[in-house]
């Protein structure tokens, strides 16, 4: 027993009459898409693996390999003894890739956005006050990198850019430092922003320009890397994931080589926390050479997408402005929601209810992360529980 339990029941109590207590369950996948949970064999529509890499007989290999090799952990930070020739390596290859300066490596994303924003925002460093305009669905992590950061944020409705300008046009007085942060896919809607506009208006207003490519990496853009990736040095810093997409573990960012010599003396995050270790960097090596050759796999995790999306419109559900792998179906209610997910896992289909705070009250919904390794009976058999779904 710890020593305010009593305080903490009360606070799980509450969420629980409320409905909206969280519990973690454990899965058996058998391979990228397909798993037992439950003692049910269910078709993983819920999860990033968008390409299937994380059971890629390459980045598998490479993993156990560069492990046999240097090890399992680097054994210490980056700026001690942690910094192995493998992470220069997968730097450079990943800055030919995305075309950017410099790269830096990060343990996860949530990390990189929690704790670089902190060192960006840094007013004794930029010598004024930043005002910071974000879009309202931003992922959590940024959110934390701004409150660690202690500023308030801009907030501009949802993928709307003439909102965001109205805003910059408002504070068109401020004298210090303006920063955008967005994303280029949004986790929960599944919409895309248009980068040649956003950077169009950053150049305008003189605003830094952070774009967090989660789901875009592997995804979009020329060779998977990206929307900002046909955009050669005109996004500020764009972050990326190894752990969606490129099925393994670890994140990063691109940007100027002076901003990334900053962050290595600056961020938190990264001087405080052990290097990634030898066989996660292989496994990101195996998908770096992989990724760019793998414009079949797009189209058909593309393809997939459309059919889903297709599906459920004819069904009548709203999938919002999903043009992406991530496919939204709005019910609305939490609990009609609940019961949604419940019937498509009788149906041996998991996709999971997201519910407030997640996204917004009364746009309670079902999210599907569709997949290139999903077969034709995979997306099948989604297609035939879609009927179910309805309230
Ligand atoms: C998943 C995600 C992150 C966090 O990345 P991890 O490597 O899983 O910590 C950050 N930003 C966005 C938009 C994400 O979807």
């Amino acid at each position: 027993m710890s020593r305010f339990d009593g305080q903490f029941a009360q606070f799980l109590a509450l969420r629980r009459s409320e409905n909206r207590l969280r519990a973690l369950r454990p899965v058996q996948p058998y391979d990228a898409v397909h798993l037992r949970a439950s003692g049910t064999d269910l078709v993983n529509f819920c999860s990033n693996n968008y390409l299937g890499l994380t059971h890629h007989p390459v980045l598998i290999d490479r993993a156990r390999e560069w492990a046999a090799r240097w090890g399992t952990g680097s054994g210490a930070s980056r700026l001690v003894s942690g910094t192995l020739d493998l992470h220069d390596v997968i730097e450079q290859k990943l800055a030919g890739l995305k075309q950017a300066e410099a790269t830096l490596l990060f343990t996860s994303g949530f990390q990189a956005n929690s704790s670089l924003l902190p060192a960006l925002l840094d007013h004794r460093v930029l010598g004024a006050k930043s005002l910071v305009f974000s879009d309202q669905l931003i992922h959590a992590s940024l959110h934390h990198g701004c409150a660690a950061a202690g500023v308030r944020q801009i907030r501009y409705r949802h993928n709307d850019f003439d909102h965001l300008k109205a805003r910059l046009t408002e504070t068109a007085e401020h004298r210090g430092p303006r920063f955008i942060l967005t994303e280029s896919v949004f986790s929960m809607d599944g919409d895309q922003i248009d980068l040649a506009a956003l950077i169009e208006l950053a150049n305008r207003y003189d605003a830094f320009l952070l774009l967090d490519e989660a789901h875009a990496t592997g995804v979009l853009g020329p060779r998977g890397m990206g929307l900002a990736a046909a955009f050669p040095g005109q996004v500020d810093l764009v972050l990326g994931t190894f752990s969606k997409a490129l099925g393994s573990f670890g994140a990063y960012i691109a940007c100027s080589a002076v901003l990334r010599q900053y962050l290595v003396n600056r961020c938190a995050g990264f001087i405080y926390s052990t290097a990634l270790p030898p066989p996660v960097l292989g496994a990101i090596d195996a998908a770096l050479d992989l990724v760019p050759a793998m414009d079949r796999e797009r189209a058909r995790l593309h393809a997939n997408a459309a059919r889903v999306r297709r599906s459920l419109r004819a069904a009548g559900f709203d999938t919002l402005a999903s043009t992406t792998q991530i496919v939204p179906a709005v019910i609305g209610d939490e609990t009609a929601t609940l019961v949604a997910a419940g019937r498509l896992e009788n149906h041996g289909v998991l996709a999971t209810a997201i519910r407030p705070p997640t996204v917004p009250p009364g746009t309670s919904r079902i999210r599907f992360s569709l997949s290139a390794a999903h077969g034709d009976d995979d997306i099948e058999r989604l297609l035939a529980a879609i009927p179910t779904m309805r309230p």
